[in-house]
């Protein structure tokens, strides 16, 4: 009888330690399904035309709201930013291993490399991200292997631990020597597409989840398109920077968000989200200001101002005055 084909289900980030993790599998002759996400911080596009470049079949998964639930409160906390690289792992090779489960594939892995981050790639917090992804014994990390303790998956002899490698540290000398051998030229910098790892976003994140602890994920989507201020506890605008950003903030309101438009005069749109809905209308004169400020209009004139929720509008003629006026309340 024909022996079944191993499969592993592999985290594919696009950046090149995970490509080479699944090259040296597929060399192995075992069948890859690399899983690569959608959140409101990263998207799946670049690992996707990457994976299929050097021959890797990728799925997609949305974990949007799983991953913002675990960004308010990481178990492990974050890195230099807001990055909570510990929990954002276990929690991909969670969904990877519902992959796995559904799929009867035998292991998951990734390009995890010891010693690479300071952080994440420690040999303790490699075993964290096992414990904590529920998968213990069934990951495997093909790039470090030979440095780390024997998984299930090498005992079962599912796969040849004497092909696996025994890379650690920051150098990159041995990737790229494999990266050449294997003739992957396009990959992404590590970190590179997450925004938790941006000085700037974190900051006004951090800003947003203490405003609103209750945020979801549109509320993430409009801190992505637009210019950020806190007027008071709980009470923020979102101004867009451009056409698109425009759109967005549009499509993105909810129906208690209250939408600022000028009028007759080319201008961005205003978004006010409010924790509490009872003070709603003492900021609605203060909001059309900031909008008007970001307006065409000449400082010193006339701009009306539309504005309301669904449903629901009204108008405010304001004097349009200089953004620094407002620049105490903008989060940068
Ligand atoms: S850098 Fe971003 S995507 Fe990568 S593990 Fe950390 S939080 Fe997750």
């Amino acid at each position: 009888m024909e022996r079944r084909k191993v499969v592993a289900v592999g985290l594919i980030s696009g950046g090149l330690d995970s490509l080479l993790a699944a090259k040296v599998l597929q060399q192995q002759g075992i069948e890859v399904i690399g899983v690569t996400f959608d959140t409101p911080f990263w998207d799946s596009k670049q690992a996707c035309e990457i994976a299929e470049l050097v021959g890797i079949p990728i799925r997609v998964v949305n974990i949007s709201e799983e991953h913002l639930n675990m960004v308010k409160n990481p178990v492990y906390g974050y890195g230099s930013n807001m990055n909570p690289c510990i929990d954002c792992h276990a929690l991909m090779l969670r969904a990877a291993g519902r992959i796995m489960e559904q799929e009867g594939a035998d292991f998951l892995f990734t390009g995890e490399v010891l010693g690479q981050r300071p952080m994440s790639q420690r040999f303790n917090t490699l075993r964290s991200v096992e414990k904590l992804s529920g998968y213990q014994g069934l990951v495997l990390r093909p790039l470090s292997a030979k440095l780390l303790p024997e998984t299930e998956v090498e005992k079962r002899g599912l796969v040849d631990r004497s092909r696996l490698l025994a890379i650690q540290g920051r150098s990159r000398r041995q990737q790229m020597e494999l990266a050449e051998k294997f003739g992957i030229v396009k990959f992404t910098p590590p970190g590179g597409g997450c925004l938790l790892t941006k000085e700037g976003f974190s900051r006004k994140l951090k800003r947003l989840l203490l405003e609103l602890p209750d945020a979801e994920v549109r509320h993430i989507e409009m801190l992505k398109h637009s210019r950020f201020f806190v007027l008071d506890e709980g009470v923020i605008l979102f101004v867009g920077r451009n056409h698109h950003d425009n759109k967005e903030l549009e499509r993105l309101a909810g129906e208690k968000d209250v939408l600022f438009n000028c009028r007759g005069v080319p201008g961005p749109r205003g978004l006010l989200v409010v924790r509490d809905q009872a003070h709603l209308e003492n900021y609605l004169r203060l909001c059309s200001e900031i909008v008007a400020s970001f307006s065409d209009a000449k400082p010193g004139g006339e701009v009306l101002v539309d504005c309301g929720q669904f449903g629901d509008e009204k108008s405010n003629i304001v004097i349009a005055c200089s953004r620094d006026k407002f620049s105490d309340m903008m989060i940068k």
